[in-house]
């Protein structure tokens, strides 16, 4: 099954029924409450946290259509259908989301931080879909695959990244502008606070890169960052039900005031210059530029 290693390690867990989930807690007795921390109504063994849920209906619907949850109480089974009945796709599918809710779950679990099924299963499925266009791949394939590419004519490059520090509520955000002769014309390192999900961190990070690039009289520009949602949702003519509707909005209009602005995901291998500067970005007061001399782990890349 071509899915990511940790997926599969994740399946096979949840197969066997090895996933910490407070009914096998309770089973190790350990004193917690047993009941399901989303919907406060029925105990949370593997079957109910990963597909039974109330809360998870829909994002099962849209997903899976097909997928009977009324009708197993097992994982395992529920795998098992796909398997007899030769749907590949689908129990890729299946354990890949099973995977992102099992994440959202321990974010609320273990940080107390909410993560929407939404946004739970496009982090899942943007996994999974990068990870199939590498797995058809030979090596040379896969290296040049990770390069970063230069601009098209005419464009500069603008490649951002964003990196949450669950602990402190903080996020470091990174943005760096090059042309095709890959000389770096801006580099900047933003410290945010407040931020919680990964999809905020990357639209500030965006808005701000390109609000310093409209100060440049740039006339074309081509936003690259590795959050494959972000990038979607940017490329749609209508505007995102998400909660960050107001930023989506505020980055189309900042763009407008550019010739031509494209936004491209990128794969965070190729990604590495914007994400060198996490650390540093967390590390700033607020947001530290730089024009003309860029720092010296930068300009080695
Ligand atoms: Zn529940």
């Amino acid at each position: 099954m071509p899915v990511p290693n940790k997926i599969k390690i994740f399946d096979w867990r949840a197969c066997k029924d090895g996933l910490p989930t407070k009914t096998n807690l309770l089973s190790k007795h350990v004193p917690i409450d047993g009941t399901c921390s989303f919907c406060n109504e029925k105990e949370e063994g593997a079957c109910h946290a990963l597909v039974g849920c109330k809360f998870l209906g829909e994002t099962w619907l849209k997903v899976l259509p097909r997928l009977d949850i009324g009708a197993s109480s097992n994982v395992f089974y529920m795998a098992l259908k796909f398997c007899m009945a030769k749907l590949w796709d689908n129990l890729s599918i299946f354990f890949t989301v099973a995977w992102g809710i099992w994440y959202k779950r321990n974010k609320f679990f273990h940080d107390q931080i909410v993560v929407s099924p939404h946004n739970a299963t496009e982090h899942a499925l943007s996994l999974l879909k990068n990870y199939k266009v590498v797995y058809k791949k030979n090596r040379r394939q896969v290296q040049d695959f990770y390069q970063w590419k230069v601009p098209q004519e005419d464009f500069l490059k603008l490649n951002v990244d964003g990196s949450l520090c669950v602990e402190a509520r903080k996020a470091g955000a990174r943005a760096i502008l090059r042309d095709r002769t890959r000389r770096t014309l801006l580099a900047a390192s933003i410290l945010e606070s407040d931020v919680e999900e990964v999809e905020h961190i990357e639209l500030l990070v965006i808005f701000r890169g390109l609000q310093l690039c409209a100060g440049m009289r740039i006339h074309h520009i081509q936003v690259e960052s590795d959050c494959l949602m972000v990038i979607e949702a940017l490329n749609q003519e209508s505007m995102s039900n998400s909660l960050y509707g107001e930023i989506y909005h505020e980055i189309k209009q900042l763009s407008s005031l550019f010739g031509e602005c494209l936004f491209t995901h990128v794969y965070r291998e190729a990604n590495m210059t914007a994400h060198l500067l996490a650390q540093c970005g967390r590390q700033v007061e607020s947001i530290t530029t730089w024009w003309d001399c860029i720092p010296d782990f930068l300009s080695q890349i």
